[in-house]
């Protein structure tokens, strides 16, 4: 499922390799110190010296799920432009920057009073389509080519890409944000002798950021939306099930946005976004590696401390979502193979009843699972199956599904799943399946702790769900699951009201499968998918060829589970380039 907004660049291609490796859970305790500044911004500090290098993030606590109604994409597009720079960084002229930004915002303002009139037209029936450059009104057409010369003005005193620029120069690498329902982050690697640097860049952006370009960046992200959500095979379907699950939670729309909202997000929203929920007291600083916490610290409070505390405090999402009173069905025809996809209501981050859930989702799946071993090798029905929970900060989920095999329908892998469910209703699982997959629980986990990022992810996701102790805590929880837990959990959330259903068949006219996909498992599949309309909508060769360097890097340094998808990825730039090039 796409659930996270990435920035425009590729950069993400290895982020999101990295993330399909994590599962949820970590054995050994990682000995992290918690500070907390007079401002109320949080500091979490792992030392650990193996490599003379600092990972960095810090993780503002607001998510699309922090949105309503009219406003959203908005966490997501604050990602875009928290890259745009500050007073220093970014432009050449800042008070000129300053005028530019203001005028704009003026003819912006008239702009929003010419789009409402044109959105009455829209209601009415005057106006086929708002998207439509025919359907604008003449003034709003003056209004457009008097913002672009605004651009262009700023464009003259832009520098662009300056914040990268000062940490490349530095000697630092992988610098990326994601945004999710329930969280924003931004993370680098930076050299050990460097951290000082991270501090004043972080703090610098995060205290007086500028949003210049902001109208041009929505645009981007605007883009993005097409490309990952409307030109890939599931993209708008899934966002219409999840629509669909989701009743009264605020999980009902998609991180990215809905695309009537984004055209529409002002600067004036934003400054009052920023000033709720980047405010000091709503967001973690988190550092791994090589350095002494007794002097991070009072840099952090040097540098960090100069932003003062907000003046309100970040809403509590108050909306729960209410019992689902009837199952849902969808039915899709897609360019895709014939497909099943279930989603169930469970339980948010932390809740007693996560871990037996997480523990029946590992029992279901894997190559060594049940749903594997019944429906893919023994009555053959499907070829691919999945089962995960995704506790999320304010409400949960459990998604299981799977692609038929030739010769069968979705409806039989469906019936073939539910089969499976009822009989961990029925029966407590044996002493030694239960085990094994706590073993494998534990032995992933230790893999996760060898190296800082993965450190530095697992604190950045259980930090933004709400409590970074689970990290060290939920491993015991795991291994107290007993099968009647597991029975338990079966019974209570696998009802048929409380699921929503998507089955997917082959839109007829459209081709088979990628072949190229064939090597990948459910979730790098879904991940290549992703990608891979991004990558063919690439036009420009030369960010092609950053990227590809940038997955054969990857390809040399990660373990050989996400090895077929980076190889997947590498012949689609290939492919992709060759056909920029020889055009
Ligand atoms: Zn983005």
């Amino acid at each position: 499922m796409v659930r996270v907004g990435w920035r425009a660049s590729f950069k993400w291609v290895a982020f999101a390799a990295c993330m399909a490796l994590m599962a949820p859970l970590r054995a050994q305790q990682v000995p992290v110190i918690e500070k907390t500044l007079p401002n109320g911004m949080r500091l979490l500090m792992v030392e650990r010296h193996d490599e003379p290098t600092v990972s960095g993030a810090w993780v503002a606590h607001v998510g699309s799920s922090n949105e309503r109604p009219g406003l959203t994409g908005i966490a997501h597009l604050f990602e875009h432009m928290m890259f745009k720079g500050t007073p220093t960084i970014g432009t050449k002229d800042y008070s000129k920057d300053l005028e530019i930004i203001a005028a704009q915002e003026r003819v912006r303002e008239e702009m929003r009073r010419e789009e409402a009139k044109l959105r009455a037209a829209y209601r009415r029936g005057d106006v086929d389509d708002l998207q439509k450059i025919e359907n604008r009104s003449e003034r709003l057409k003056e209004l457009d080519k008097e913002f672009q010369e605004l651009i262009e003005q700023q464009r003259q005193i832009l520098v662009k890409n300056e914040f990268d620029r000062v940490y490349t120069t530095a000697g630092a690498s992988g610098m990326n944000a994601f945004t999710s329902e329930d969280m924003t982050a931004y993370f680098i690697t930076v050299p050990a002798n460097k951290l000082e640097l991270w501090m004043w860049m972080e703090s610098e952006r995060l205290w007086r950021p500028v949003f210049r370009e902001f109208y041009a960046e929505r645009d981007v992200v605007y883009e993005e939306r097409r490309l990952r959500t409307e030109s890939t095979p599931l993209g708008k379907f899934q966002e219409s099930f999840m629509a669909m699950f989701w009743d009264a939670s605020t999980y009902n729309w998609p991180v990215i946005g809905w695309p009537a909202d984004l055209p529409t997000i002002s600067k004036a929203q934003a400054d009052e976004f920023y000033g709720t929920y980047y405010a000091p007291q709503n967001i973690t600083l988190i550092l791994v590696g090589d350095f002494k916490a007794t002097d991070a610290e009072p840099l952090a409070l040097r540098y960090f401390g100069r932003i003062p505390r907000g003046a309100r405090e970040a809403p509590d999402v108050v909306t729960w979502e209410p019992p689902q009173p009837a199952e849902k069905r969808m039915l899709a025809e897609a360019e895709t193979n014939p497909q099943v996809d279930i989603l169930w209501h469970t339980v948010p981050f932390g809740h007693k009843d996560s871990y037996a859930l997480d523990v029946l989702a590992r029992i279901l799946s894997t190559r060594t699972g049940r749903l594997y071993k019944g429906l893919v090798l023994g009555s053959q029905v499907a070829t691919e199956v999945y089962a995960q929970q995704d506790a999320r900060k304010w409400a949960g989920l459990f998604n299981a599904g799977g692609e038929a095999k030739e010769g069968h329908t979705p409806e039989e892998v469906e019936q073939a799943i539910y089969a499976e469910i009822e009989k961990l209703k029925e029966a407590e699982v044996p002493d030694q399946e239960l085990q094994k997959v706590k073993n494998n629980f534990a032995a992933s986990e230790y893999r996760k702790l060898t190296s800082n990022l993965p450190i530095l992810f697992q604190l950045i996701v259980a930090d933004g769900l709400g409590n970074w102790r689970e990290i060290n805590e939920a491993a015991p929880k795991y291994q107290a699951v007993t099968a009647a837990d597991v029975k338990r959990v079966a019974r209570v959330y696998f009802t048929r009201e409380n699921r929503a259903v998507a089955i997917y068949v082959r839109k007829p006219g459209t081709g088979g499968e990628d072949p190229d996909l064939a090597e990948l498992n459910a979730d790098q599949k879904k991940a290549a998918q992703a990608m891979v309309g991004r990558i063919r909508s690439e036009t420009d060769a030369k960010k092609l060829r950053e990227n590809l360097d940038r997955v054969e890097a990857q390809l040399a340094q990660l373990s050989a589970e996400v090895k077929p998808l980076l190889d997947f990825l590498k012949k689609k730039m290939q492919e992709r380039l060759t056909q920029i090039e020889t055009k």
